[in-house]
């Protein structure tokens, strides 16, 4: 089953609008980029798994700035791979990316 990314995530108090942004990984080598001053995720149109590994983990930093966990870099992109596992490898959820523009 394939679940579309909606074009804005609501987490907390604060709406993140979802685009990609081409070419993240060769110029800054990131899939993947949470701005909460633009209210702005940005992700690398790679394609496939990186793209949905990469929305799971800025989501994760959305939650970390959000509900003040106060979670380092390695500690988000643990709880991110550890929340893929459990959508896409064991609830077998896929994203569609086709509402989501390109900028
Ligand atoms: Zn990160």
């Amino acid at each position: 089953m394939d679940i579309k990314v909606p074009q804005s995530i609501k987490i907390g108090n604060f709406n993140y609008n979802v685009k990609f942004t081409e070419h993240m990984k060769v110029d800054e080598n990131w899939r993947g980029s949470c701005c909460q001053r633009r209210g702005l995720i940005e992700i690398d149109p790679i394609g496939g798994d990186s793209m949905n590994r990469t929305l799971i983990h800025e989501v994760i930093h959305m939650i970390n700035f959000n509900y003040e966990c106060g979670f380092a870099e390695d500690t988000v992109a643990r709880i991110a791979h550890g929340v893929a596992e459990l959508i896409f490898d064991n609830l077998g959820i896929g994203l569609d990316w086709s509402d989501i523009g390109r900028y």
